[in-house]
């Protein structure tokens, strides 16, 4: 056995929700057509559509960071340039893939602490050069809820939006914890997408519950032109497409998607409440989705590692906790008690 305690150093840490893992055996009582010409993923592509209460062109990848740079690849010419937030997962945490499967779109970080991209902030950006020197702005990403924890509000959205109509550039939103979004805001996901000016969305399924999978969202669908042999060049179209979408359809359709993340949010925001009480321990970043950055003490932070605890200190500035679908009070009340006690005891 390698199972490890439970830790919230990553809501990847999580493994299959129920509800994913029998939609799976579902699909597998049989044969069904390879490369996506199935029932479940047509009716994965239909769930998508009545969520977002709208046409929309569907693809499932296998992770995110292939849905993001092969989203950024088909919107830019290898001249065009990203605008994105300089803690952007497309800037620190996939490896230069958007910039490889673009050949060499050039992403242009704008300075933050939370996450995320102000109206202000890309305009800047995107009007400061205008000659040929420069690679032309064409995209704007964002990411919902930010690499921090923190939610756009749809009046945010919809400002960047305005921006990017003004000035010719597309939006493109990472919804890698997208659902943890929906159960912050009090809006519909076509609110927060389409309807506030978003082109394209991954949507994430990997930390929402599922064993892998994002499902990449076109609203606009003369973007999704040729995405296909996009998805398969990369190696990204998935030959038993079945088990990638057969978890959507189930998780869509009884609304496991959305109770997953409502219940991770929760558990960030009880970690946060009580952690906030604890002498020298402080909460960097907004708790408006599943995670929760603290700083503290070097020697605290020591403690807590030697009494089993696991966490990153790469992101943000702080410790970070993140939390799943099936975290456990009995695990956040042990990480509190052993917060509290260090707050008592470590100089
Ligand atoms: C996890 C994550 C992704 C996807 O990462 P993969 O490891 O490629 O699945 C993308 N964006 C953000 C903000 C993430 O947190």
């Amino acid at each position: 056995m390698n199972e490890v305690e439970q830790q919230f150093a990553s809501d990847n840490y999580a493994g299959i929700c129920p509800d994913a893992w029998a939609a799976m055996d579902e699909a597998n009582r049989g044969h069904a057509t390879a490369y996506g010409a199935d029932q479940w993923t047509a009716k994965a592509s239909d769930a998508f559509r009545d969520l977002f209460e709208t046409r929309c062109e569907i693809f499932f990848a296998f992770n995110g960071t292939a849905a993001n740079s092969l989203v950024l690849a088909s919107l830019c010419q290898s001249y065009h340039s990203v605008i994105c937030s300089d803690s952007a997962h497309i800037e620190t945490d996939e490896c230069g893939a958007p910039e490889f499967f673009s050949n060499g779109s050039k992403l242009l970080l704008a300075p933050s602490t939370n996450g995320k991209l102000t109206a202000g902030a890309i305009r800047s950006i995107a009007t400061k050069r205008s000659d040929i020197h420069f690679p032309k702005p064409r995209v704007v990403s964002i990411t919902q809820p930010t690499e921090m924890g923190e939610v756009y509000t749809v009046d945010e959205i919809r400002a960047i939006s305005e921006v990017c109509r003004e000035l010719g550039l597309r939006l493109h939103m990472d919804g890698a914890r997208f659902a943890n979004a929906c159960a912050s805001l009090d809006c519909s996901p076509a609110e927060m997408t389409w309807q506030a000016g978003v082109d394209v969305l991954c949507f994430g399924g990997t930390k929402n519950g599922m064993a892998f999978g994002e499902a990449v969202i076109f609203f606009d669908s003369s973007l999704a032109a040729d995405f296909d042999y996009r998805c398969k060049q990369a190696g990204q179209l998935a030959s038993k497409m079945r088990f990638l979408a057969a978890p959507w359809v189930r998780m869509l359709g009884n609304g496991s998607w959305l109770r997953n993340a409502a219940h991770a949010n929760a558990c960030a925001r009880r970690f946060a409440e009580a952690a906030a009480h604890v002498p020298r321990v402080h909460l960097i970043s907004k708790v408006e989705a599943n995670a929760v950055f603290l700083k503290m003490p070097e020697s605290m932070m020591e403690e807590l590692r030697s009494r089993g605890w696991v966490f990153y200190t790469f992101i943000g500035g702080g410790a970070r906790f993140m939390f799943a679908w099936d975290s456990l009070p009995v695990r956040i009340n042990a990480l509190v008690e052993d917060l509290k006690d260090l707050g008592r005891s470590v100089v």
